[in-house]
């Protein structure tokens, strides 16, 4: 069978790879000159399932409401007349709800661990290597309300068969001694063993060029204009560089998935989040965290990369540009720099802000649609690095009529209609 991907971000190589060894022939489309030019590029690099959470979580609306008032909070809202970003603030709204949060909260999870039991095949069956780390993720506590929100959180871990340890500060230094030297006080931390961390952007860049070395074809440059369509069925792809077939059709292009797919009847609940990153080269390894600690009161994460050091996080809703102002990268620089202050050189930081197509929910959207031969692998917001290889084993199932290896009950298109 023949396979158009539309997108060469995290989602749509990996589904190439799942497609490619299952021996169809594969293209895979872009407007960028490579594959991870967008959103996968410079991510916080955390694979963690044990964290995969809605950001519709019981208490973010007084907390957000709090933070639109702050001036470095880690999310800042954007409102604009916009019909599609009024739905999705009610829908998100809607899902903070304690038994909503339960619900999504259990989904995403569903589709985190299988993902990265995924990956962790996938590495062993293909060598790939992408500056990884997998002595898990230290969430590190500053107070004691922290901890205290943290220790009821550990009664859904336990439930879930999760493997986590809730820590005293003297414990944070031991699974991360460079923690010894942080300039910032903290009372402990819980740590998720399991989870693993690497580079987003060189992991899909290395098995896309394993993916072409088995048969994909790559068409980078080509602006997609037009998905065509007739009697219910697309028929075809309008792009830049002429019109391009197949017997299916997957979408992962991100955050620009719904605008695509809107002219179809299809309306994606998805929004762009901004988020930035800073990745400094690493100026003393002994002061460097040996893996990915998140820290929990500025929601930036700290990963060590190989040689370099990246820290990630804040959210802002209502912006589609990834021009940001340098102001942006303070309260992520200063987080890093009182947690880890002497590791890396903070006289070069590469500065990045990337969009994450989010859902008002939480999880993604997975599979069919209405329309024949159209897929969806779409809208992994905060967690599509940790979702990659699960969500895209599951488009593979599907185009080859297997069963995939998890239920897909509210993970798919149809929870909207
Ligand atoms: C600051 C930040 C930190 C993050 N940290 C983590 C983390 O620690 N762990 C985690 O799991 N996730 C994290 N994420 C989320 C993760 O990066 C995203 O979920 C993931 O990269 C989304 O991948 P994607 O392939 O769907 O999108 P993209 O990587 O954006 O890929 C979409 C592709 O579609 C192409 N495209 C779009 N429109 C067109 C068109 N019209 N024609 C041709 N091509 C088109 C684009 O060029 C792009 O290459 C983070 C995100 C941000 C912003």
């Amino acid at each position: 069978m023949k396979v158009l991907v539309l997108g060469a971000g995290v989602i749509g190589v990996t589904t190439a790879h799942y497609l490619v060894e299952d021996g169809h022939e594969v293209e895979v489309v872009d407007r960028q000159g490579a594959p991870a030019r967008e959103t996968s590029f410079a991510n916080a690099g955390s694979v963690c399932p044990s964290y995969a959470t809605p950001w519709a979580a019981p208490g973010m609306r007084r907390k957000a409401l709090a933070w639109l008032l702050a001036d470095e909070a880690p999310l800042r809202v954007r409102w604009r007349a916009d019909a599609a970003l009024a739905r999705w603030g009610f829908a998100w709204l809607r899902n903070c709800s304690p038994g909503r949060f339960a619900v999504n909260k259990s989904r995403m999870q569903r589709l985190s661990h299988y993902s990265l039991a995924c990956l962790q095949a996938l590495r062993a069956e293909t060598g790939i290597r992408y500056d990884e780390t997998t002595r898990g993720v230290l969430q590190l506590l500053r107070t004691p309300a922290e901890i205290d929100a943290v220790s009821s959180h550990t009664r859904v871990l336990a439930a879930a068969g999760i493997a986590h340890r809730l820590v005293d500060a003297a414990g944070a230094i031991a699974i991360e001694p460079a923690l010894a030297h942080a300039a910032a006080p903290f009372e402990g931390g819980l740590h998720l063993p399991n989870d693993e961390s690497g580079d987003c952007r060189l992991f899909t860049e290395r098995l896309a060029e394993r993916a072409a070395a088995r048969g994909a074809a790559f068409r980078f440059g080509t602006w997609i204009e037009r998905i065509e369509t007739a009697a219910g069925a697309v028929t075809g792809v309008a792009t830049s560089t002429g019109h391009l077939s197949a017997d299916r059709y997957v979408v992962a292009l991100g955050v620009d998935a719904a605008r695509l797919l809107a002219p179809l009847g299809l309306r994606l609940p998805i929004q762009p989040v901004r988020g930035f990153s800073v990745t400094l080269p690493l100026a003393r390894p002994e002061r460097a965290p040996l893996a990915s600690v998140i820290d929990e009161h500025t929601k930036v994460a700290i990963t060590r990369m190989g040689d370099r050091l990246r820290a990630a996080g804040a959210a802002e809703l209502g912006v589609d540009t990834t021009d940001a102002p340098p102001d942006r990268f303070r309260a992520i620089t200063r987080a890093l720099r009182e947690l880890f202050p002497q590791a890396g050189d903070f006289g070069r930081p590469e500065q990045w802000a990337g969009l994450r197509p989010m859902t008002p929910d939480g999880p993604p959207l997975l599979g069919p649609t209405p329309v024949d031969r159209l897929l969806l692998n779409v809208g992994h917001g905060g967690q599509g690095w940790s979702m990659a290889c699960g969500s895209a084993r599951v488009l593979a199932d599907l185009v080859a009529g297997r069963p995939p290896g998890i239920d897909l009950d509210g993970l798919t298109l149809a929870r909207y209609s």
